[in-house]
């Protein structure tokens, strides 16, 4: 599949990793838009937030869980933002499901 996100979970492109367990994997964003902007993906290629099933119910708290964890490691313990974005309108580029995890300076909303 021809997916940028997947070949990170696989290793075939790099990244700068921040974790990795059996059902996620956390890497610094490419173009960060704050201090702390990292991406919590899962492992199993979901492409949009639409096409979640009922069985990856557990699946997306997870990826909520290790989000809030790591923003603490990151130094985001006074605050942070999470953004998940679907599909074109919503301003989607990788189809790829990924949490967006901001921090370390002041964000406003709504954000424009
Ligand atoms: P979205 O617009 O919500 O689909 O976000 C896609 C995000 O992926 C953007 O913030 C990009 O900067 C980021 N991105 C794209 N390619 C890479 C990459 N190879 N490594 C890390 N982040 C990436
Ligand atoms: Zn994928």
């Amino acid at each position: 599949m021809d997916c940028l996100f997947c070949k990170i979970v696989n290793g075939d492109i790099p990244a700068r990793m921040l974790y990795e367990d059996d059902q996620v994997i956390a890497f610094h964003d490419i173009a960060p838009q704050a201090p702390v902007h990292f991406l919590v993906i899962p492992k199993k290629h979901i492409a949009t937030l639409h096409d979640a099933s009922e069985e990856d119910r557990a699946l997306l708290g997870h990826i909520l869980y290790t989000a809030q964890r790591l923003a603490r490691e990151q130094g985001c313990e006074e605050g942070f933002r999470v953004v998940m974005n679907c599909n074109a309108l919503g301003g989607q580029t990788v189809y790829h499901i990924h949490l967006h995890v901001l921090g370390q300076r002041q964000l406003h909303w709504p954000p424009g």
